[in-house]
């Protein structure tokens, strides 16, 4: 597997690869790999003729230093586990490579950044996002890019931003991967212990307890909302928020009719845990 550092040396091998006729998948990430971002890898590298995987933990989309300090870090573990699902390289840039002295430009989708993450973590979260997708997006420049349905509202942000401005890429959207239990899985939930661990699944309760009363044929968002509340508090978790809503505006919707997507954020101990469903009602 080869590793590359700068834009330069990511589109050199690029525009090699696209000469010879060559596809190309790609999946952005933060690293601290586990098996969600290895399901997407793997799709990747089934899909196209290369599969590249990027690792770049972004600190323009923190919005809390300590979130920021405590991500885990382990390049060579995952350099090993991408090589495994398929990737033939690996795009590990620098902040200083990513970000130069100057550096000035930010990009900004208005609407659906501004509720649920947006709001919660503010405004920078997901132009931090959008902004290093938009240089990533330029680096690799693939055929196809991979994201997770786990990050629902980041899913609809970039196809947003891919559409407004035109980048020539398809969007392939994954299924959530889980434990056993029902967690979504996260690379934040190593630093989930003890106690935390078992009420974290207050998050897959919640959700369980809306797709029930949905189910049962209840359509008013706020009775389902009252559902999901109801069956977290009983696991001992008051959410930041549990809202449904549509999924490519992110607005609430009052009836349920058509895709709905119903989302989830809660600070467990000391992690900020997020899932969601994606469900079609008729
Ligand atoms: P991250 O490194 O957390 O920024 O995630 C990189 C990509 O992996 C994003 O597109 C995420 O949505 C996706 N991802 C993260 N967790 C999961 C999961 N449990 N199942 C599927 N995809 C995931």
């Amino acid at each position: 597997m080869q590793i590359f550092r700068t834009p330069r040396e990511m589109q050199d091998f690029v525009r090699e690869s696209r000469r010879a006729g060559k596809t190309i998948g790609f999946v952005p990430t933060m690293g601290a790999f586990h098996a969600g971002h290895l399901s997407l890898m793997r799709r990747a590298a089934s899909e196209n003729d290369v599969a590249v995987v990027s690792l770049f933990v972004n600190p323009t989309q923190f919005n809390e230093a300590a979130d920021l300090a405590a991500y885990p870090r382990d390049e060579a573990a995952d350099a090993r586990l991408a090589e495994s699902a398929g990737i033939q390289v690996m795009y590990a840039p620098d902040a200083s490579a990513m970000y130069p002295p100057g550096f000035a430009t930010t990009v900004s989708v208005a609407g659906v950044s501004e509720v649920l993450e947006g709001a919660t973590r503010g405004p920078g979260h997901f132009q931090g996002v959008a902004t290093v997708v938009a240089k990533l997006l330029n680096a690799v420049a693939c055929d196809r890019v991979y994201l997770g349905q786990k990050d629902a509202q980041q899913v609809a942000v970039l196809h947003r931003m891919i559409r407004d401005l035109d980048f020539d890429v398809d969007v392939v959207v994954c299924a959530t991967v889980r434990e056993p239990d029902g967690l979504a899985m996260s690379s934040r939930n190593a630093r989930l212990r003890g106690d935390d661990r078992t009420r974290a699944l207050a998050l897959r309760h919640g959700l369980d307890a809306a797709l029930g009363e949905i189910a049962r044929g209840e359509r008013a968002m706020e009775r389902v909302q009252m559902a999901g509340l109801r069956a977290m508090h009983e696991k001992g978790v008051d959410p930041e928020y549990f809202a449904i809503v549509d999924p490519t505006s992110f607005m609430p919707l009052a009836r349920l009719n058509g895709d709905v997507l119903i989302a989830v954020a809660a600070r467990v101990g000391p992690v900020r845990l997020i899932d969601n469903e994606l469900v079609h009602v008729s």
